[in-house]
Formats: C-alpha cells, sequence, structure tokens
C-alpha cells in the first residue's frame, strides 16, 4: 500500500438478503469504528432494490455502488438499471464485469474487436453485453467503476493469467480516456466464494503486473495512481497480510460482507 493511494473496501452482497438482513447489516456498519475520512474508503453494494433504503439508513460517509448497469441510455430494455438511474438514487459507484456475470450472463470484454453493422452490434449488445461499452457509459454520466477481471485456475495453471487479466484491461483502456474514476478489482475466479484465498505473493504478483502494463500502455502516472482492489475469500482472518502488500489497495469483499467481521476488513490495515 502506498499512503498516496487511499484504501478502498467494497462489500459485494451480490444476490443476498432481505429486508431484515438489510436492517441487521446497517446496524453493525454503522456502529463499525473506521477512520474514514483520511484513510479509507468504503463502498457497499447491495442487490439494486436495496439501494434507496439503504441510502437513507447507512452513514453518509459510506459509498453505495451497484452491481451492473446497462451498456448505455436508458430505455426499451426491461429488467436493465440505467447509470442514470443510479446517479439520481445517489449511488455513484457501478461493480462492473464481475466474473458472475461474464460466465453466468455472457458479458464478454468486447465484441472481439471486430467491427459490426449497426443492427448486428445493437443484437450483439442485448445478447452479450459488453463490459467496456458499460464502463465506458457509466463513467460518461459521471459514475465510480469498479472493474472486475481475473482468471480461471485453468487459465493460471496454463501461465495465462498475465495475458487474460491484460486483455480484460485492453478492452476498457481502448474505450475510456480517464481513469480517474477506475477501480481494478483482481478476482481470480477460483478464489471466489471458494474459501480458497490467493496468497498475499500471489496477489501481489497479479496486482504488479497489471500496473506494469497500465505504464506501458495508458502512462506511468495513471499507474501509480489507479487503486487495485484484492477479491476472492477475503476474510477478517486473513485481509491483513494481502493488504500489506505493496500493490494491493483495498479489498472486494463477497461473503464477509454481510457479517460483522466485514467491520474488522475494513480496518486490515490499522
Ligand atoms: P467472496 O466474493 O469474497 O465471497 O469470495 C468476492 C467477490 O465475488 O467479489
Amino acid at each position: 500500500p502506498t499512503m498516496s493511494r487511499k484504501l478502498i473496501v467494497g462489500g459485494n452482497w451480490k444476490c443476498n438478503g432481505t429486508q431484515d438482513d438489510v436492517k441487521r447489516i446497517v446496524e453493525f456498519l454503522n456502529k463499525a469504528e473506521v477512520p474514514c475520512t483520511n484513510h479509507i474508503e468504503v463502498v457497499i453494494a447491495p442487490p439494486a432494490p436495496f439501494l434507496p433504503i439503504l441510502r437513507s439508513t447507512l452513514r453518509s460517509d459510506f459509498n453505495l455502488a451497484a452491481q451492473n448497469c446497462w451498456t448505455g441510455k436508458g430505455g426499451a430494455f426491461t429488467g436493465e438499471i440505467s447509470a442514470e438511474m443510479l446517479m439520481n438514487l445517489n449511488v455513484p459507484w457501478v461493480i462492473l464485469g464481475h466474473s458472475e456475470r461474464r460466465t453466468l450472463l455472457g458479458e464478454s470484454d468486447e465484441v472481439n474487436g471486430r467491427v459490426f453493422p449497426q443492427q448486428v452490434l445493437l443484437s450483439m449488445h442485448l445478447w452479450c453485453p459488453m463490459v467496456a461499452e458499460k464502463v465506458a457509459y457509466a463513467l460518461s454520466q459521471g459514475m465510480k467503476v469498479i472493474l472486475c477481471c481475473g482468471e480461471t485456475l485453468e487459465q493460471r495453471e496454463k501461465n495465462e493469467t498475465t495475458m487474460v487479466v491484460a486483455r480484460q484491461i485492453k478492452a476498457v483502456a481502448d474505450k475510456i480516456q480517464s481513469w480517474n474514476n477506475v477501480v481494478i478489482a483482481y478476482e481470480p475466479i477460483w478464489a471466489i466464494g471458494t474459501g480458497k484465498v490467493a496468497t498475499p505473493q500471489q496477489a501481489q504478483e497479479v496486482h504488479a503486473n497489471i500496473r506494469a502494463w497500465l505504464s506501458q500502455n495508458v502512462g506511468e502516472a495513471v499507474a501509480q495512481a489507479v487503486r487495485i482492489q484484492y477479491g476472492g475469500s477475503v476474510t477478517a482472518a486473513n485481509c491483513k497480510e494481502i493488504g500489506s502488500q505493496p500493490d494491493v489497495d483495498g479489498f472486494l469483499v463477497g461473503g464477509a460482507s454481510l457479517k460483522p467481521e466485514f467491520a474488522d476488513i475494513l480496518n486490515a490495515r490499522i
């Protein structure tokens, strides 16, 4: 961790929770003692239906994120949520490109870099929402984005981790002008929800490679400024060691974000 990069911890509730759970979680979050203002940024990502109640009950120094949003301006897209709506609800952050959406919902990096006629492109948007387009559009609406990337176990075993993560980030780099409002979350798929957390060395290695890629392809200032979270089976027990790595600037927490131990994760670096 570098002092110039503010720690950022996200709580990704995924598709979990009831109204009672929301009350219970807000209670422990509001009581949590965290050195918030100067040292840490906290972003809570509940399922979309709970965003308004969280915004009115959650402490004001914690921000909110949606877990997804539409590729462009809202309209006739049944079931989707637009960046405009999120901004209107005072939800400034959105998680995009989570591996569960990439693998279960078919979200791709982009349209394979090929040029398609407008009609085809439109239908591809519908079938295959693209992460890079979503990031570019959310940023254009003034949102802040947590961009997820990460490899499968098979890709890691074939030594493809660096290439896969670079490809995921390049798709976005090609479509955005500024990285000011982007945080990258490195989430190895084999570590998500499995209890098999990456070792601090594994996390550090990929984070450093992401920074090196940004340095070579976007610029050194961006590489030094962009915050990179680690995600995948982060708990109160393992967060201190991972969080002490020089290129780890926080966490994206799934399962443990629903539990009181999330408050301990917020204090990983104290
Ligand atoms: P996990 O999920 O902490 O439950 O492994 C992390 C994530 O998917 O963001």
